[in-house]
């Protein structure tokens, strides 16, 4: 596991691309909507992990949720296991409680789960996986 990305909720992702392009000094490198999590996200790259900012498009996004409770800040910290199905039911075994035990597509390329902030410390953690062919072949297969 390395830490893949870290989630940013924000309420303007224009205003907020060119608040972390003058932080980090070079532009994101993709913008991405995950249309089933109501959002729109941009990626910055910073050595090998990144940066994920997080708009919401509708009022029942989770990402608008968040911002009329806690307003903008730090959302979510992201892990990159390697067999997602594998490190649900050993987290499930070791108490874990999981938003949804069922991956989904998320942004950038990867199928993901998120934990309940409620059993990690008030932290809300996802794990992702990078889809590979076969991968994308049971997600296709999963939606129909
Ligand atoms: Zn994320």
């Amino acid at each position: 596991m390395k830490i893949e990305h870290i989630g940013i909720a924000v309420k303007d992702l224009d205003a907020s691309n060119q608040l972390f392009e003058r932080l980090l000094g070079y532009p994101p490198y993709k913008e991405e909507s995950v249309a089933s999590e109501g959002v729109v996200t941009s990626f910055f790259k910073v050595g090998d992990s990144k940066l994920e900012l997080l708009q919401a498009t509708n009022e029942n996004s989770p990402i608008a949720k968040f911002l009329e409770k806690r307003n903008e800040g730090m959302h979510h910290i992201a892990f990159e296991v390697d067999d997602i199905e594998h490190e649900i039911s050993r987290l499930e075994q070791e108490g874990f409680k999981l938003i949804s035990s069922i991956p989904k597509k998320g942004a950038d390329n990867k199928i993901v789960v998120f934990l309940h902030p409620g059993t990690t410390n008030g932290v809300l953690v996802e794990l992702c996986q990078e889809i590979k062919e076969a991968a994308q072949h049971d997600e296709a297969n999963r939606d129909q």
